[in-house]
């Protein structure tokens, strides 16, 4: 069976970013002050981030424009390819059409790279010299050691312990790329030795890494603080994906009935989703759009739509979103990039406004969809990446059942390289799918902040 492959030409590339928030029905609420509870203006951001990620933060213009500097750099991998899953098809026997974007090609193996470049190039031009970040499973921070490295800033990452310990391999390549890579809770902040001093042991959250990054940036005038997923500016930049997925899906003359992809803080799923659903919300055709979580951290499908801290120590502003509690801890499932307890804004008001169909998935349903895809396609997804496949699966096999010949469209976010740990684990027989209880949920829930 032949390989279909639909490849852009470079000069293709896109030259602007699409802004989800000129289109929507409806404005995104306010984010708040943790002390007044007012809305917040862009000096109160401006410790942490260089004026044009705030501008960008905050924008309704449509097209940004991507800076010529950061397109160079994207150029070495971009535009990613978009592959019709013929053999995948063939192994479910549905008459779905499967098409998935690949973003595994980039230098880190991820979507990551698509944000962090262009934010250590705004902090570079603002004259930063230094950036704090978290890393849960090592994605993020490999891509920000990578950009960080172009452009000659020094990146200090805030590593989740039980990944710092389980994931050596992520560890070493953002040292290679010249990073620091502290494991989190650490005795290094304020907010890490808190933490340390009620729970000694804890194997840390994104939570707790994201306070120790914030900690660090808004004490140092040189360091500001970079985020890879959640924030508007970074769903922004990765809508690279689906600008390039249109004029691809326009080369191969289909447009999609479904869009699938995996949900952590939100930033791929936007990537690829949001330039089809503005198409839509401007009176064009409408998509439906899936958005998989895993049923260990079921922030959008089981979580509250409210204002809360994007960290653990509540050094953040308060912003709405699904969240399953700034104090939460999820299983140490193998899917780290999808361990947050919160969502980003964007995605949570989409999926509020009824635009956006959140599932859940467990985690051996996801390897088991993960391992058909690498004998069938032969990319090896990672932990995160097969949740989006195992969305798509269920999608085609829906298709199957009521003989419908839908297009499907998904983003494979991410290769698994790095990750084959959690595949010998699976292989093995000793992975096991936590159903996350009612009671857990009510706990979680318990401490959010009251706003009015
Ligand atoms: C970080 C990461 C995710 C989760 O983050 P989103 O912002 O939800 O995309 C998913 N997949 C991969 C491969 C990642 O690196």
């Amino acid at each position: 069976m032949s390989t279909i492959k639909y490849q852009l030409s470079e000069s293709e590339l896109p030259d602007a970013w699409y802004n989800i928030q000129a289109d929507l029905p409806k404005p995104l609420p306010a984010v708040l002050h943790p002390g007044t509870k007012q809305p917040i203006g862009p000096a109160d951001l401006a410790p942490l981030f260089p004026d044009a990620l705030i501008e960008q933060e905050v924008s309704t213009e449509r097209w940004i424009a991507i800076p010529e500097e950061v397109r160079d750099i994207y150029r070495q991998w971009r535009p990613t390819p978009l592959y019709r899953a013929r053999r995948l098809e063939q192994a479910l026997d549905t008459p779905a059409k499967i098409y998935y974007k690949y973003e595994g090609v980039s230098p880190s193996g991820s979507h990551k790279p698509n944000t962090a470049v262009p934010q250590a190039f705004y902090n570079k031009q603002a004259g930063v010299k230094r950036l704090a970040t978290e890393t849960g499973a090592g994605q993020w921070g490999s891509s920000l050691a990578f950009a960080g490295a172009l452009f000659g800033l020094e990146v200090l990452v805030y590593m989740v312990k039980v990944s710092f310990n389980q994931k050596p391999y992520r560890r070493a390549l953002m040292e290679t790329y010249g990073a620091r890579v502290v494991a989190s809770p650490s005795e290094e902040t304020a907010a890490g030795r808190s933490i340390l001093a009620d729970h000694p042991d804890s194997t840390g959250s994104l939570g707790i890494a994201i306070s120790e990054a914030v900690e660090v940036a808004a004490q140092d005038p040189e360091t500001k603080y970079a985020l890879g997923s959640v924030l508007n500016h970074v769903l922004l930049h990765q809508t690279v994906i689906g600008l390039e997925s249109q004029k691809q899906l326009e080369m191969a003359g289909d447009r999609p009935d479904v869009i699938v992809a995996c949900t952590g803080g939100g930033s791929n799923f936007a990537g690829i989703a949001f330039p089809f659903l503005g198409e839509q919300l401007r009176g064009g055709a409408p998509v439906r759009i899936v958005a998989v979580e895993p049923a260990a951290c079921p922030t959008l499908t089981r979580g509250k739509y409210a204002y809360d801290f994007g960290d653990t120590a509540h050094l953040t502003p308060l912003v709405k979103m699904h969240t399953l509690g700034s104090t939460f801890v999820p299983e140490g499932i193998h899917a780290g990039g999808l361990r947050y307890h919160g969502m980003g804004p964007l995605v949570s008001h989409v999926v509020d406004l009824g635009l956006v169909e959140p599932v859940s998935k467990h985690q051996l349903a996801c390897f088991e969809a993960g391992a058909l895809f690498a004998r069938t396609e032969g990319i090896l997804p990672a932990p995160e990446a097969t949740h989006a496949v195992r969305g798509t699966i269920d999608e085609a096999l829906r298709c199957k059942r009521e003989g419908r010949s839908e297009v499907i469209l998904t983003n494979l976010c991410g290769h698994g390289h790095f990750d084959l740990q959690a595949y010998m684990d699976y292989k093995a027989g000793i992975l096991r799918d936590h159903e996350f209880s009612a009671k857990e949920v009510a706990m979680a829930l318990a401490g959010l902040p009251s706003v009015e």
